[in-house]
This record gives C-alpha cells, sequence and structure tokens, in this order.
C-alpha cells in the first residue's frame, strides 16, 4: 500500500499526465473533474494529500479547501495556479494550502514538492512510499520498521499487538475470527492460551490507536464473528 493522492483538476490533459506520473512513482491516485466530485471523494477517501486546481468549473479550489478544512481533513494541499493574481490569492487568503506551483510547471517539480509535503505532514515513514506502508486515516503503519505512528505521536505495540494490527490493516474489510487471529499470533503465545486472549489484545490495541476505544473508528467487532479493520 502506498500514499493516496487525490488530483482535483478539470482540464483532461492535465489531470492524466500528473496521475500518470504519480502512479510511476508509486501513488494510488484518483482524478475529479470538478470542485463538487472533489471534495466528495476527499470525503469519502480521506486521501494523504490533494492537488487542487484553483479555476474549476462550478466551485472553485478555494472553495473546495475551505470546506475540506472545515471537515476537519488536515491533509496537505498543493494548489495549481494559472495566473499570478490567483497566487497573490492563495497566499494572501491564509487558507490552509500547504504549497502552489503555476501552471505550466514540470513533472519532476511537481515529484519533489510533493515527497516535501508527505515528509512534512507524515514524518520520515512517508519516505518509504511505495514500499510497505498502511495508511488510514492519519494511522501509518510501517510493516518493514514494525512502527505505528498517528499523525507526528509514535504508538508503541507489543510485538503481538502489532500482529494483529497488521494482519487486519492488509485487508480492510476482511473479516478475522478469533480462532483465525488466535493461530496468527501462536509464535507469541503459550498453546493453551484460549480465544479471550485476543479480546484482550484487542482491547489494549483500540486504547493505544482509537480516540474512543469504546466506539472504534479503526478495529471494528463484527458481532459474532471477529474483528475486521475499517475500510476508507
Ligand atoms: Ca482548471
Amino acid at each position: 500500500m502506498s500514499a493516496t493522492i487525490l488530483i482535483v483538476e478539470d482540464e483532461y490533459a492535465v489531470a492524466r499526465g500528473v496521475q500518470y506520473a504519480l502512479q510511476q512513482e508509486g501513488y494510488a491516485v484518483t482524478v475529479a473533474r470538478s470542485g463538487e466530485e472533489g471534495l466528495e471523494f476527499a470525503t469519502q477517501q480521506a486521501p494523504d494529500l490533494v492537488i487542487l486546481d484553483v479555476r474549476l468549473p462550478g466551485m472553485d479550489g478555494f472553495e473546495v479547501l475551505r470546506r475540506l478544512r472545515s471537515t476537519g481533513s488536515k491533509a496537505p494541499v498543493l494548489f495549481l495556479t494559472a495566473r499570478d493574481d490567483e497566487v497573490d490569492k492563495v497566499i494572501g487568503l491564509e487558507l490552509g494550502a500547504d504549497d502552489y506551483l503555476t501552471k505550466p510547471f514540470g513533472l519532476r517539480e511537481l515529484m519533489s514538492r510533493i515527497k516535501a509535503l508527505l515528509r512534512r505532514a507524515y514524518g520520515d515513514l512517508s519516505d518509504a512510499v511505495g514500499g510497505r506502508i498502511i495508511r488510514h486515516r492519519d494511522l501509518v503503519i510501517d510493516l518493514e520498521r514494525r512502527r505505528v505512528q498517528r499523525g507526528d505521536r509514535r504508538i508503541a505495540l507489543t510485538a503481538t499487538e502489532f500482529d494483529i494490527l497488521r494482519h487486519l490493516a492488509s485487508r480492510p474489510g476482511r473479516v478475522y475470527t478469533r480462532p483465525e487471529l488466535l493461530e496468527l499470533i501462536r509464535d507469541y503465545e503459550a498453546l493453551d492460551q484460549d480465544e479471550k486472549t485476543i479480546n484482550v489484545h484487542v482491547s489494549h490495541l483500540r486504547e493505544k490507536l482509537e480516540d474512543d476505544p469504546a466506539d472504534p473508528a479503526f478495529i471494528l467487532t463484527i458481532r459474532g464473528v471477529g474483528y475486521a479493520f475499517a475500510e476508507r
């Protein structure tokens, strides 16, 4: 899994060119063709970064960003501007845009800006883009380094907790039964452990990961079956 990027751009050639270049770098990319569509995708998919054209039919880029921030999204936003007066507005409005590029721009320049924004927003984990990184909202799971972060905050997990999280998060929406999870963590646990041990680990995980462990947003209980990681 890699960083996800949403492009909101009505010019087909620009959108496709940027999308292709980003995909070559290993990013997962969605394109929205209007401000309304962009806002909808951004709300549904919670992308890690948004590339936002200023001049769009209907709702313009400024309005998209204003509404996006009002939903609580902190994803970094890179504005694409066509004219100097738009640049003035991007800087002057203090809307919470993180960077901008003036058209026409080079793809290499775009790529280096995006990498810098991801690094600033998510720390050095974003260097491993295209590697073994799982992201969901502000939760980042680095499978190779066995590290977990929420935003800037590192979360310390036991080996067992990490493995349960890894299995669940690797396949969002896939329901794991308690016997299945128990089987997965056998290496760490005494063989006579029963399935209740999974409940205890999940409860610890939730206390560490969730804003409200009683109303989890990441690790969901599937009643009568087991647990699943939330889908985007
Ligand atoms: Ca445009």
